[in-house]
């Protein structure tokens, strides 16, 4: 288990993952949702305990945004108010206990870590090469 630490673009949130070695990785996320609230083509994540996050500092600045997913569940999207950083999200559908930490935001984890699998592969842009195992939607659980 090792310890990283993130923080927000602005530095008015901070905290620290404590990640088990096969959690030491990106999942990049391709579905439309992560492009539409990231502005990009994809986003970097990890499925974590809950437990394993500490928000180190500003936890009172971040906001909330929720949205519904496939299953009619709701997904809880945590962010830096000032600056919009994602920093967690929480989606109902994996318990209460499970979160999905944005691994693009640890410091040494963007530069470390190297990519995992590809979920939502069915929604990648078609001049993306393919740089793991990539599933249509979510892996079979
Ligand atoms: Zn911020
Ligand atoms: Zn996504």
């Amino acid at each position: 288990m090792t310890s990283y630490k993130g923080q927000c673009h602005c530095g008015n949130t901070a905290w620290e993952a404590k990640l088990e070695a096969d959690q030491q990785g990106h999942i990049l996320c391709h579905c439309d949702t992560c492009k539409s609230l990231s502005g990009s083509t994809f986003t970097l994540n990890q499925i974590i305990p809950k437990a394993a996050l500490t928000i180190t500092k500003g936890e009172a600045g971040l906001g909330k945004y929720t949205y519904y997913g496939e299953s009619g569940k709701g997904v809880h999207c945590f962010f830096c108010k000032n600056c919009t950083s994602h920093v967690y999200h929480h989606q109902e559908v994996m318990g209460p206990d499970t979160i999905v930490l944005r691994t693009g935001l640890l410091t040494e984890g963007i530069k470390s870590f190297e990519p995992k699998a590809e979920i939502f592969g069915k929604a990648r842009l078609g001049w993306e090469k393919e740089v793991a195992t990539t599933f249509e939607t979510l892996p079979p659980s």
